[in-house]
């Protein structure tokens, strides 16, 4: 059976909620279908001492402040989850967990949205699938022949579960830094941590909410035809949030260049030498889930679909959210995820029925 709707939103983390606060406001009819069974989006996989790099104040969503999490001032994984499923009970916002959609394909005047559990007809769609389940690995020169343990980051939970391992941390952005900390910290570990170019540490004064309206002085200068401020790039790569500082000024953060293989029993450096490691955890990045747009052949450089602002441009009647600056400054961002989503949920109205 195929179900009729003016609007299918595709993921139901911050982004797809977001995107459903503001439908719910334009009284459209909408669906929000999301792969994970229970709420949370990618939150509820991150690792257990992950906290957010913003006060909560200052990683709302759309009408309603996330409250404060008692004796922490970054709430931490858990804390966002717990808002994310109290948002969607308190919008009554339709999601469907359990649901993956496969493919999104045009079907005359609408488009039809095909998942494992059924069809919709929609005079628009929302795609809102976020990055988590599109870890990136980097090639690796004998990455066949190591025979310790190799993770990504969507795979590290907790320090604990590498006691008394000799482990290489690979990455020089948040997740590489946080991840190297949180062995670093823990007596029973011997952390290496690898990146590509020498770290770049933001100054410690500079947390998530600086870092917005870095992105919004930025998204500002543009709008206005003023030159091009940098944005949060500019800045730096790492947010030196608590663990991460802590670990830096005990001398526990020295990175070193990246390795030039792996081999059976660890790697080897540029200079020849090897070191041994039971376990490399790749920090590497994600790439954005778009593999259920592939019936639209909308690909551009890179895996994106071209945008002008989150509107597809070969598309009108597609929307991308929250995956990256490329969708809007910021928003990929618990704070940052609003204006666009507004937008996107405005523009879906003015289009004919
Ligand atoms: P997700 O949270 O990944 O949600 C996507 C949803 O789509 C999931 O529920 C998934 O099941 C579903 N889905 C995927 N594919 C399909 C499909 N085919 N069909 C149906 N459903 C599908 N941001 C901040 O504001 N503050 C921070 O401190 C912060 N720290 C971060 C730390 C780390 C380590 C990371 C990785 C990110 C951090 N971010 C932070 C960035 C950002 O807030 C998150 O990446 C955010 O989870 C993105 O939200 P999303 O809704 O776009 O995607």
């Amino acid at each position: 059976m195929t179900r009729r709707v003016d609007v299918v939103v595709v993921g139901g983390g911050q982004a797809g909620l977001a995107a459903g606060y503001h439908l719910r406001r334009r009284y459209l009819d909408f669906v929000i279908l999301d792969a994970d069974a229970a709420p949370g989006g990618s939150w509820q996989h991150m690792w257990d001492s992950l906290h957010l790099f913003s006060p909560a104040e200052h990683s709302s969503l759309p009408g309603r402040l996330m409250p404060v999490q008692a004796g922490e001032s970054y709430p931490d994984a858990g804390h966002v989850v717990d808002y994310l499923t109290d948002y969607e009970k308190r919008y009554d916002l339709p999601v469907q967990h359990g649901t993956r959609v496969d493919a999104v394909r045009r079907d005359g005047d609408r488009l039809l949205v095909e998942a494992d559990s059924g069809t919709w007809r929609a005079r628009a769609v929302i795609s809102a699938t976020g990055s988590w389940s599109r870890p990136f690995l980097p090639a690796a020169a004998g990455r066949g022949v190591f025979a310790g343990r190799q993770l990504h980051t969507v795979g590290y939970r907790r320090s604990a579960d590498f006691a008394r391992q000799r482990v290489i941390v690979v990455g020089g952005g948040n997740s590489g830094a946080q991840i190297a900390a949180d062995l670093a910290l823990y007596d029973h570990v011997e952390v290496t941590w690898v990146t590509r170019r020498p770290p770049r540490f933001l100054p410690d004064d500079i947390d998530g909410r600086a870092l917005f309206d870095v992105a919004t002085a930025r998204r500002r200068a543009l709008e206005e035809g003023r030159p091009d401020t940098g944005g949060v790039a500019s800045l730096g790569d790492i947010v030196a949030v608590p663990p991460v500082r802590a670990a830096r000024d005990a001398g526990l953060l020295n990175a070193k260049p990246m390795f030039s293989r792996l081999t059976a029993d660890g790697v080897q450096w540029a200079d020849g030498s090897r070191s041994g490691a039971d376990a490399i955890v790749w920090c590497t990045g994600f790439r954005p889930a778009l593999a259920h747009l592939a019936p639209l052949n909308l690909r551009g450089p890179r895996g994106h679909v071209p945008t002008d602002g989150t509107r597809a441009l070969d598309e009108p009647r597609l929307r991308l959210l929250g995956y990256g600056d490329w969708t809007g400054p910021a928003s990929a961002t618990l704070i940052g995820v609003g204006r666009p989503a507004r937008e996107a949920v405005g523009q879906i109205h003015a289009l004919p029925a």
